[in-house]
């Protein structure tokens, strides 16, 4: 059984509603929903003319070897994250697997920790709001002080799910 830390981000429409079906449909025999963090409210970052997307962090445990999770998390971005009405329509969802127990990996497909995590206050404010003391198994710094060597970046707390 592992650890894992899940971040997720909507910006269409009923984002709430999408992020509440996805923690729905991430959860399976093989991958259980410990936690969620509050909603976070952030300003898109590099692409400008989009709406502010709403993110949270979610713990789960699971036996899913670290690929077999990335697979899962497509198939739910895939079955949730696009308008159906519109081909090749806007990413509406993302699931990025943030932390999985003390691995470190690197392949084509999949880094774990999640290759820009650190520089993200809309996933290590959550992050630490689930576990301050939480360590990058890579530098050995705790979330907190990662978030707190960060600099800009509009995230505000939303309540929660
Ligand atoms: P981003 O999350 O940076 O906006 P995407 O969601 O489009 O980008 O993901 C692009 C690719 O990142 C995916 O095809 C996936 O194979 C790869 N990837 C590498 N590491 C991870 C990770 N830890 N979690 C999720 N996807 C990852
Ligand atoms: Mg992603």
């Amino acid at each position: 059984m592992k650890l894992v830390y899940i971040g997720l981000g909507s910006n269409m429409g009923d984002r709430e509603l999408l992020l509440r079906h996805a923690l729905e449909k991430l959860e399976e025999p093989d991958i259980h929903l410990l936690r969620t963090s509050s909603l976070y409210e952030t300003e898109p970052i590099g692409l400008q003319e989009q709406a502010w997307f709403l993110n949270l962090v979610a713990e789960f445990e699971t036996t899913l070897f670290p690929r077999q999770l990335l697979h899962r998390a497509q198939r739910v971005e895939r079955e949730l994250g696009r308008k159906r009405s519109v081909v090749n329509g806007p990413r509406t969802l993302d699931i990025d697997i943030l932390l999985y127990g003390q691995t470190v990996m690197e392949s084509d497909e999949l880094t774990i920790p999640h290759p820009r995590y650190a520089e993200r206050r809309f996933v290590l404010a959550p992050l630490a709001e689930l576990d301050p003391k939480l360590r990058d198994p890579l530098t050995g710094r705790t979330v907190t002080e990662m978030l707190n060597a960060l600099q800009g970046q509009a995230v505000q707390r939303r309540g929660r799910l």
